[in-house]
């Protein structure tokens, strides 16, 4: 479902009213709201009112969504000024990204205004709110940084039936008006293909739905059938692009290759393509990232990305944390990149953050949110980090526009574009 932001009605004449909100003045047709009068506020997509909200709503609707002021490039300097110019005609070098991923100050707000004025011309208001569903906390891999490693003796684990995860896909969409799923669990091998295939089959059935799948490598023959059975896209990062990094954050026989030759072959099946990397693992260079940026725009339909937050019972437990300005700096540089591509803010940047990082992160040029649906006597146990960010998503849930059919084809839509495009 998808959320953009109000107007307030300035005047009603028959089946249009003149509307206006922080970008300006609009005429609209009313015919879904006969009943709107002047100074109501409303909620409306391209041409149409589609329904009314009381001022409190529609106030705190917009503390979240209205844009910061736009930053005078005046007086910043001349190569940024070059580099900001640059990225609105051609694709940015990796020095060029270097440079404004070291940006501070003055600059690194304007940046991040540049971004968030990409986001408005390419994507408007809308934030679209996406949900996941942690299916299992088994996961037979190693990776150093993640809470749910083999090696970790201490978490307690837990593995959905199928009956469960048709259930919680179920009532996100028929009950909550959810309209892209992501399954998400460790590497856990105790979910056959034909399990897997089961339940997107199922959740099909009942719902209409995009399901991404976030599963780990589990080849090229399991990805073929769950795309037949209905899967729509995967969320598959590969972490981090510096071979030497990979190799040091995952032990037990994994490696970057298999990790990209997994993205080839998702492609190749016609999978809609959710990547990005770890922002701030110990040991990460600018350099690094800039490599990050430029692969994730390789790949991406739409970006996954999020902070390193360390896990006390993993071997980085006691790392520093990713850093929330590196995180958004990533973010709004990226949005230059790939102009109208979805960039949510995920669960990790607003562990580290809270609701105020929400605001930061859409000002800097991400447009999505990612909310979990994890049934709750689940979610506290699939700590891939520590303190992980529940939040009670009720004002998003209640204002997400377009929860049936409208919302559907519109994602549709867009993913259609976004997968063309590359
Ligand atoms: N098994 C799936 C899903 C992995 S878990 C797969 O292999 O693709 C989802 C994501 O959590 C990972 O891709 C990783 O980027 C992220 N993650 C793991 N540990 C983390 C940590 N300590 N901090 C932040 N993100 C983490």
């Amino acid at each position: 479902m998808c959320l953009t932001i109000p107007s307030q009605v300035k005047e009603v004449s028959g089946r249009s009213a003149v509307i206006e909100n922080a970008r300006g003045k609009n005429t609209i047709d009313i015919s879904m709201l006969p009943n709107i009068k002047k100074d109501d506020w409303i909620l409306h997509v391209n041409k149409f009112a589609i329904r009314k909200i009381s001022k409190k709503d529609a106030k705190e609707i917009m503390y979240l969504l209205e844009s910061a002021k736009q930053i005078d490039l005046a007086g910043l300097s001349d190569k940024f000024k070059k580099i900001i110019e640059a990225a609105r005609k051609r694709a940015l070098t990796k020095d060029e990204i270097i440079y404004l991923l070291k940006t501070e100050g003055r600059e690194k707000e304007a940046l991040f205004s540049e971004a968030n004025t990409i986001r408005k011309e390419y994507i408007k208001d809308f934030i679209c709110i996406h949900g996941i569903i942690e299916f299992s906390n088994y996961c037979k891999n190693d990776c150093t940084y993640c809470g749910l490693r083999a090696g970790n003796k201490k978490i307690k684990r837990y593995r959905m039936s199928v009956e469960e995860i048709v259930k919680a896909a179920d009532a996100a969409v028929n009950n909550k008006g959810y309209k892209l799923l992501v399954l998400q669990s460790g590497e856990d091998p105790y979910y056959t293909d034909e399990m897997l295939v089961e339940i997107i089959t199922r959740i099909k059935e009942k719902c209409r739905v995009f399901i991404f799948v976030s599963i780990g490598e589990r080849g090229q023959e399991c990805y073929r059938k769950l795309k037949d059975a209905g899967a729509a896209g995967v969320l598959f990062r590969y972490e981090t692009s510096s071979p030497k990094l990979f190799k040091a954050t995952h032990p037990k026989g994994k490696n970057l290759e298999n990790r990209f030759q997994h993205l080839k072959f998702m492609k190749e099946l016609g999978y809609y393509i959710a990547t990005g990397s770890l922002v701030g693992l110990p040991g990460q260079t600018v350099e690094d990232l800039a490599d990050d940026i430029l692969t994730t725009k390789e790949w991406a339909n739409m970006v996954s990305m999020g902070p390193f937050i360390p896990m006390k019972d993993t071997p980085l437990g006691k790392s520093e944390e990713g850093g929330v300005e590196m995180n958004l700096k990533m973010i709004a540089v990226l949005r230059l990149l790939v102009k109208n591509s979805r960039i949510p803010v995920v669960t990790a940047f607003e562990t580290v953050t809270g609701e105020e990082g929400r605001k930061r992160a859409f000002l800097a040029g991400a447009n999505s949110l990612m909310f979990n649906l994890t049934p709750e006597k689940y979610r506290v146990q699939y700590k891939i980090y520590d303190n992980k960010f529940y939040q009670n998503e009720k004002m998003w849930e209640k204002y997400g526009l377009f929860k049936y059919e409208e919302s559907y084809k519109m994602i549709e839509d867009r993913m259609g574009e976004e997968m063309v495009k590359n």
